[in-house]
């Protein structure tokens, strides 16, 4: 692309504090802290599939970075360095300017480096690459959920899905909860304390881009073990309370994605730990449910009856 160099130097090129060597050279030069794992995930987002081609750059920017620190927070990992594989339509210099913006401002609040890419020319579309460092042995792994722990998760339920079905015109909102859930959609928080924080008291984490249920299934999935839910204790905020009696509701709240809470499973006796952490952190942090040795995933209504669990997250590749 003609002016690479150029772009990358004015849009690409703040300081790399954690990096020996960064942006500029064949390879950035990195140091891994010693006693550390490096744990390293890839996230793509494609204009018209993960986001509308005329979206705000700035929030672009931050979003997407902040769903791959979710990754990262899901392991229990510091985040310290990312890569930008960034193919762009053309060189639309504003454009640029407010996505470097928002990924620089999630970058400073979240302490990692951007310490290299690539620029091409193509449909847009927009890679990066996180890496984070977790003690030996320290890692939130899918894998160690066990029969007797409690289901946790951060957070509340389906603002980010119930944003979206309100965009689309399928739910009546106000502006100012329209405001307020948009800003769960565009811009998330990633739960970055909150995986470090609970690398001594948790056993087996995930983070919530694609609906609770189907996230929890994947932690179920890899540990070979199943949950019981309880419906009422789901945690949702006052605006997603509101609407009840949507007929939306249960979809947003059990298999809305977006969300970027982290779904993690712990021994009964971590209670008093994590509800320390959540307060630290101001961050609402709600037992659901917990986890058994018989597969499969059971929701029970407030009278403890079963309710069917019909809805499934979203797969890419498919059917919904
Ligand atoms: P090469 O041809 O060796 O792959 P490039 O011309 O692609 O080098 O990139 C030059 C330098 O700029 C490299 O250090 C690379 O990591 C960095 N870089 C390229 N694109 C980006 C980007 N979008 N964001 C951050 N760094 C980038
Ligand atoms: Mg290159």
């Amino acid at each position: 692309m003609t002016g690479e160099f150029d772009l990358i130097r004015r849009f690409f090129s703040r300081p790399t504090p954690h990096a020996v060597l960064g942006v500029g050279d064949d390879c950035a030069l990195l140091q891994p802290t010693m006693g550390t794992l490096l744990a390293v995930s890839t996230d793509t987002l494609v204009a018209g599939v993960h986001f509308f081609a005329d979206a705000d750059p700035d929030l672009l920017g931050w979003k997407s970075l902040a769903v791959n620190l979710s990754d990262l927070a899901a392991m229990g990992a510091m985040p310290r360095w990312v890569t930008l594989a960034l193919t762009i339509p053309g060189l639309d210099e504003a454009w640029l300017a407010a996505y470097a913006e928002g990924l620089y401002r999630c970058a400073a609040q979240h302490g990692i480096s951007l310490v290299g890419g690539d620029t091409t020319r193509g449909g847009l579309s927009i890679t990066l690459t996180v890496i984070g460092e977790v003690p030996v042995d320290g890692a939130l792994r899918r894998d160690q959920a066990r029969a007797g722990d409690t289901v946790w998760v951060s957070g509340c339920l389906g603002d980010a899905a119930f944003a979206l079905a309100a965009m689309q015109g399928e739910v009546q909102l106000d502006d100012a909860e329209l405001e307020t859930l948009s800003a769960r959609l565009h811009a998330p928080m990633p739960r970055v304390a909150l995986g470090m924080a609970l690398r001594q008291a948790a056993h087996g984490a995930i983070d919530i881009s694609d609906g609770m249920l189907a996230d929890l299934g994947h932690i179920l999935a890899r540990s070979g073990v199943g949950a019981v839910l309880d419906y009422d204790r789901l945690p949702v905020s006052d605006i997603v309370q509101r609407q009840a009696a949507h007929p939306l509701f249960d979809r947003c709240v059990l298999a809305g994605g977006d969300d970027y809470e982290l779904c993690f499973t712990a021994p009964p006796d971590a209670e008093p730990a994590i509800q320390a952490i959540g307060e630290r952190l101001g961050l609402r942090l709600t037992a659901i449910g917990s986890i058994r040795a018989a597969a499969g995933l059971q929701l029970l209504d407030a009278r403890g009856q079963d309710m069917p669990v019909a809805i499934t997250g979203y797969e890419h590749f498919g059917a919904r």
